[in-house]
């Protein structure tokens, strides 16, 4: 199957091969013809999957087509909500590369930062919109933007909109779209109060369902540490140090914690950044741009900050701290692995922790292999689960190394368990 396969024009097919993709993604092979022929679509899908594409190539051709008969200051007619900035960042980025071709206009717009640039934009007159929840509410009751015009809405990450809390927004932006429209609908997880809100929003959709939470456990190389709270700096910074990755993302539970590994590894020579809700918006950006760039090699996470980083070929993710949500560390370990790549995740595991690491296990349905010949194992006072005893280890395998790294790994190790003998168990 090929894009052209399934009807894509030329311009959008040109954009598409310029980006260099040569298949579509079974999300884009199974909702690109739903879309085309206007369905509302419900799709039960994470990001990685290729999901922007899938609603932004649909909606850019339609749009395509019906301008050419259009005349006179551009109307938005395409409403894309998202729950962060980050990803509708990278959401209006897709629309601009797979539409550049198409001569049609898009924005962005979100909150924490001026909205003077963002309402430039729109009285200019663009066709397609991308925009938080509160931002784009705002923009409406002061009269810069209209939905009257709108044919095509897309909710994304509607799970996501829900634990943040923008229920009631989202509603009331429903009831200002108007009804003959097309609906999207994307949902990692379809809870019970997630399909309650589809219904309300949807007509009577096609469904889809793309790679279930547990997929992307199988597609990313998983390891486990287990360390103590006190070790964890230092191990991060021998692991960071050992091997030479281009692009790891360290994920902290919390912003305070996110900022004292950045001055940690800052200390021990490791430029990085943090990343979480108490940075300003241009830090976030300077941070997120230079981490995509190659300039930054370590950037540090929250989830909710995390949640919009699409860097392609991300190497590395490292759980600094186990998520007590086992969900999040699906999302966490998909970051890396994304659309065909294939990813590596290495996770801190200290005594309190554990509980952590058997729902992990449980939802993922494996058991990640414990790396239990490293520098810093926990002191002896936290007992290993018993589960893992019994794991038969495989051949030692640290994290997988540049091929120019890898002799240099296996020497460090050796040298290091002379003079950090592994603990007794
Ligand atoms: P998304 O799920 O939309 O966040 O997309 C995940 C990543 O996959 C992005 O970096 C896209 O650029 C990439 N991608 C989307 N569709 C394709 C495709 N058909 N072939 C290769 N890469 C793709």
């Amino acid at each position: 199957m090929t894009f052209k396969d399934l009807g894509i024009i030329h311009p959008i097919l040109k954009a598409i091969e310029a980006e260099g993709y040569t298949t579509p993604t079974p999300i884009q092979e199974q909702a690109i013809p739903i879309l085309l022929k206007r369905k509302d679509l419900l799709g039960c899908a994470q990001t990685g999957t290729g999901k922007t594409a899938a609603f932004a190539i649909p909606i850019l051709q339609h749009m395509s087509l019906n301008r050419q008969a259009e005349k006179g200051k551009r109307k938005i007619h395409a409403l894309v909500v998202t729950p962060t900035r980050e990803l509708a960042i990278q959401i209006g980025e897709s629309f601009n590369t797979y539409g550049k071709f198409t001569g049609l206009k898009s924005t962005v717009i979100f909150g924490g930062v001026k909205q003077g640039a963002q309402t430039t934009a729109l009285n200019r007159g663009i066709d397609i919109l991308v925009a938080t929840p509160g931002r784009l509410l705002d923009l409406i009751d002061q009269g810069y933007i209209s939905l009257n015009d709108i044919q095509y809405s897309v909710l994304d990450e509607a799970d996501q909109m829900l634990d943040m809390g923008f229920i009631h927004d989202i509603k009331k932006i429903i009831a200002k779209l108007p009804t003959k429209r097309q609906s999207l609908f994307f949902s990692a997880t379809m809870p019970q109060d997630i399909v309650k809100l589809s219904r309300q929003i949807l007509g009577d959709p096609e469904k889809i369902t793309i790679k279930p939470e547990q997929t992307t456990a199988e597609k990313v190389e998983q390891t486990l540490y287990y360390v103590s709270k006190k070790s964890k700096p230092k191990l991060l910074e021998h692991l960071l140090k050992e091997v030479s990755y281009e692009s790891t993302l360290v994920f902290s539970r919390t912003k305070h914690g996110a900022d004292k590994i950045v001055k940690g590894l800052d200390r021990a020579g490791i430029k990085a950044a943090a990343i979480h809700g108490n940075k300003s918006q241009n830090a976030r950006q300077r941070a997120l741009g230079d981490f995509k760039d190659g300039k930054l090699k370590v950037l540090v996470a929250t989830d909710i900050a995390a949640r919009g980083i699409d860097v392609s070929g991300l190497e590395l993710v490292v759980n600094y701290d186990l998520p007590n949500v086992p969900e999040t560390y699906v999302h966490r370990i998909g970051r890396t692995g994304r659309a065909a790549a294939s990813g590596i995740a290495l996770s801190f595991c200290n005594n309190e922790e554990k509980p952590y690491l058997k729902d992990i296990q449980k939802l993922i349905g494996q058991r990640i292999d414990v790396i239990d010949e490293h520098p810093f194992p926990d002191d002896g006072t936290e007992d290993t689960p018993s589960e893992n005893k019994k794991q038969q280890r495989p051949p030692r395998r640290g994290p997988k190394p540049s091929s120019s790294a890898k002799s240099g790994e296996e020497k460090t190790f050796k040298k290091k368990r002379r003079s950090f003998p592994p603990r007794n168990r």
